[in-house]
């Protein structure tokens, strides 16, 4: 099968991740497309605790529930260490010796790629879905794709989704001033930030 990677600290998950998800479903004829959200991000100094990574993991359930090829993988979800996207790609190829895996991103995580662990060995275990973001044009887009290619090998197709100016940072800010969520992220995922009253008073945590 074709597995889409969608790997993420979904802090909170949102429409700009389902559609990347549904897009690259839909234009790269992917079987499944796997949410694989990271217990302790390396790249980010959050105050993660076990209880932050179980509401992560809720919300993702609340988002994706009913869409059958849409699936929780829980593989980096350990809050007490540091997973590497080289060594859980290397792991899954491993373990699904037949699938073919493709591993969906946006500008942001294209352009600093490079300062990834080991970001070498992540390009020959998949191919790389790239969407657009925030101020990277489509050919500024394929110039680094290019770049990539030609440096390291790396297998990276643009995956041409709808621009959504949403991040998490933005709902968790938003949360943090009493500011409703809705439309921004599914119905579910923005009541069960307002029942469990999730980010409030804690304003730095991008
Ligand atoms: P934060 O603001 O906390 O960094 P985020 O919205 O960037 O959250 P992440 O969990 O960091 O979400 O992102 C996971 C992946 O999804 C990354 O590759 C990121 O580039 C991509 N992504 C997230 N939101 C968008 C968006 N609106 N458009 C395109 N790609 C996105
Ligand atoms: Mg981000």
């Amino acid at each position: 099968m074709k597995i889409g990677i969608m790997g993420g600290t979904f802090d909170p998950v949102h429409i700009g991740h389902l559609l990347l998800g549904e897009f690259a479903y839909e234009d790269f004829g992917l079987d499944e497309v796997w949410f694989l959200p990271n217990g302790n991000p390396p790249h980010k100094e959050t105050a993660d605790t076990e209880t932050a990574l179980d509401h992560r993991i809720e919300m993702i359930r609340k988002a994706i529930e009913g869409v059958p090829y849409f699936r929780l993988n829980l593989y980096e979800a350990d809050a007490s260490r540091h997973s590497y996207t080289y060594q859980t790609m290397q792991a899954f190829n491993h373990m699904y010796p037949e699938h073919e895996f493709f591993f969906i991103l946006g500008a942001d995580s294209l352009f600093s790629i490079e300062q990834w662990r080991y970001f070498r060995e992540i390009f020959p275990t998949c191919t790389i879905l790239a969407a657009m973001r925030d101020d990277k044009d489509a050919d500024e887009m394929r110039r680094q794709i290019r770049y990539l290619s030609d440096a390291y090998g790396a297998r990276i197709r643009l995956l041409q989704a709808p621009l959504l100016e949403i991040s998490s940072t933005a709902i968790r800010d938003r949360a943090s001033r009493n500011l409703g969520v809705r439309y921004m992220v599914p119905d579910p995922v923005a009541e069960y930030i307002k029942n469990n009253h999730l980010y409030k008073d804690k304003t730095d945590r991008s």
